[in-house]
């Protein structure tokens, strides 16, 4: 292979690579102009033991977690991201998608299930 081939390539990536940080600011100064309620995203069946659905905010990285970027999301209850938890009830703690395989309502094999419902006490 040519220098000037392998040159191009190097060109080629970095400007790949500007281009796909500009339209994930993009997409992430979009996510912070959107209410809470409009961007969290729910589970498809688990429920936090409060009744609510299981739900994660795309806006949210654990900056204590040892994974950096979209893996160090977490699910969490949705009252409490919503910030309307009843705080006399037991509700899970943040759940790292590193270690908690839910399955997501934008999944196809979801089929349309979600949790956006609480269940009745
Ligand atoms: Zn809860």
């Amino acid at each position: 292979m040519s220098g000037i081939l392998i040159e191009k390539e190097k060109a080629l990536e970095s400007e790949l690579a500007a281009v796909r940080k500009q339209m994930a600011d993009e997409h992430q100064a979009k996510l912070k102009n959107t209410a809470v309620a409009d961007r969290l995203v729910y589970a498809a069946y688990g429920r936090c033991p409060c009744g609510a659905g299981l739900a994660y905010d795309p806006l949210l990285e654990d900056e204590n977690s040892v994974f950096k970027g979209p893996l160090s999301g977490y699910w969490d209850c949705s009252a409490i991201l919503l910030g309307v938890a009843d705080q006399s009830v037991t509700h899970t703690g943040k759940l790292p998608f590193a270690f908690y395989d839910i399955k997501c309502e934008k999944q196809p094999s979801a089929n349309g299930a979600n949790t956006r419902i609480p269940l009745a006490k």
